[in-house]
């Protein structure tokens, strides 16, 4: 191992909070002086950022372990590799036995990052898991370099306890940060090249301060920011769901029209043994009142098929669920057993063979819907956020407001907003043709 690294390299994995976590400890590294580098094999440090959600992730950081150090070993180095993320906050010093990893830290402990590396290089145990009081937020250094499309962590934690899930062990209790800091932020994104800010949270729309302003506050106060002109959110809950956000859809133009409101089942009986804390028929009237509120909102979720339990029966509840929704997209999951959850010791888990089986047959319902949304935004025009170049010559990709990847043929920079009519529809990307160039 290095005495002391020059040379990093960041990799995260699972869901988009991880990937922000991963930018704020490059950037801290990045303070202290090392050079980012793209070849992990190449890197003096290397610092894995895992994804605990289900067990082929956490599987996943061991064999990437392995094969770091093989590749690294095949061109005679040895880096200091340090696991980051929900992995290292659940497995704590097992990953340092079972490894022999440097540094192991825990999701609301990497400020501590560069004074953890710096025990490792001098021989000495690195471990650090604590969820300390003050948040590690005021100790990160500020945003310089951002792409188009930016992520802010407004909220963390959860306090839901969905019986599968291991976030709140994990990421542990709702926390919420504060007002001004995050306008800050989002200022210094937009200064830094952001036009976009997707706010990040477990459950983003759970977003309060001592003012009682709600999510839908806070993006009234970021709409204002000059220079920023697309807001999003993820992850929400429905429980947290309140009529000030839903009436922002329809208020704010700068909040964009999609939203990620996993619903898991569409069974009652799986929803109430999950621990959900809404019904099917609770989630299909909010949905309602959301289209209501903005009719071309583009729906996204997260599905969860093989609960302990769950019969063919209550996997028909949730086709029929999917059935009627409509989807724009969604992410769908076999249940994955976590330790230490209620639902990982509950009777009747279901076989691997059920489940293989169910997943397929709602990923075609989700892929036929995810389709038809496409075909049916064909003939509109709409603004383009162009994030980066296309493997194409002169070719661009870019986001829609539904969040649906476009790609077009023009003289763009990253970071222009183009006027771009919807030309055709594969499941996965849209052709446009340039009308005007807006706004950049
Ligand atoms: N807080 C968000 C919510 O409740 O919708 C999402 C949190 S989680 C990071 C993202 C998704 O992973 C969940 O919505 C769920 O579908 C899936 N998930 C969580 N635990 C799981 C498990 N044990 N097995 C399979 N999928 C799981
Ligand atoms: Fe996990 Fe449920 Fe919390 Fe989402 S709401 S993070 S699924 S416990």
């Amino acid at each position: 191992m290095p005495a002391s690294p020059k040379t990093f390299h960041v990799k995260s994995f699972g869901c988009q909070m991880n990937a922000y976590d991963g930018e704020r400890m490059a950037e801290l590294m990045a303070a202290q002086g090392l050079t980012a580098t793209d070849d992990a094999a190449a890197a003096d440090l290397v610092v894995l950022n895992t994804c605990h959600i289900r067990e082929k992730a956490t599987e996943k950081v061991y064999s990437d372990i392995g094969r770091l150090r093989k590749d690294a070993g095949e061109q005679g180095r040895k880096p200091m590799i340090a696991v980051a993320g929900c992995v290292a906050q659940a497995e704590g010093a097992e990953i340092i036995r079972r490894a022999k990893v440097d540094v192991v830290v825990g999701p609301q402990a990497y400020h501590n990052l560069p004074e953890l590396v710096a025990r490792a290089a001098a021989g000495e145990a690195a471990l650090d898991t604590d969820m300390p009081v003050e948040s590690k937020f005021g100790h990160l250094p500020g945003r310089r370099k951002v792409n188009p499309s930016a992520f802010l962590t407004v909220q963390e934690g959860c306090d839901k306890f969905c019986t599968y899930c291991v976030v709140p062990y994990t990421r542990g209790a709702e926390v919420s940060r504060p007002f001004a800091a995050i306008v800050d932020e989002a200022k210094a994104l937009v200064d830094a090249g952001a036009r976009e800010i997707t706010l990040l949270g477990q459950n983003v729309n759970a977003w309060n301060d001592a003012e009682d302003r709600g999510l839908h506050g806070l993006i009234r106060a970021l709409d204002r920011i000059p220079g920023l002109h697309r807001i999003r959110y993820t992850t929400s809950h429905p429980n947290d769901m309140t009529q000030g956000l839903i009436d922002a859809h329809r208020d704010v133009e700068s909040l964009m029209p999609f939203l990620h409101l996993p619903v898991q089942s569409g069974s009652d009986r799986i929803l109430k043994a999950m621990n959900r804390q809404h019904t099917r028929d609770s989630y299909m009237r909010l949905i309602d009142r959301v289209r209501a509120a903005r009719p071309d909102i583009a729906l996204s979720g997260d599905f969860i098929v093989g609960f302990p339990g769950e019969t063919e029966a209550d996997f028909a509840d949730t086709l029929s669920l999917v059935d009627t929704m409509g989807h724009a997209q969604a992410f769908s999951f076999k249940y994955s057993p976590r330790p230490g959850t209620p639902a990982a010791t509950m009777a009747d888990q279901v076989p691997a063979e059920v489940m293989d089986d169910r997943l397929q047959r709602l990923q075609a319902a989700l892929n036929r819907d995810q389709q038809a949304f496409n075909a049916a935004t064909v003939g509109r025009t709409c603004t383009i956020l162009i994030e980066r170049r296309g493997k194409l010559p002169g070719q661009m990709l870019g986001k829609s407001p539904w969040l649906q990847s476009v790609h077009l043929i023009g003289d763009h920079a990253i970071g222009d907003l183009v006027e771009v009519a919807l030309v055709s529809a594969g499941p996965n990307s849209l052709a446009g043709e340039v009308t005007v160039r807006a706004a950049a």
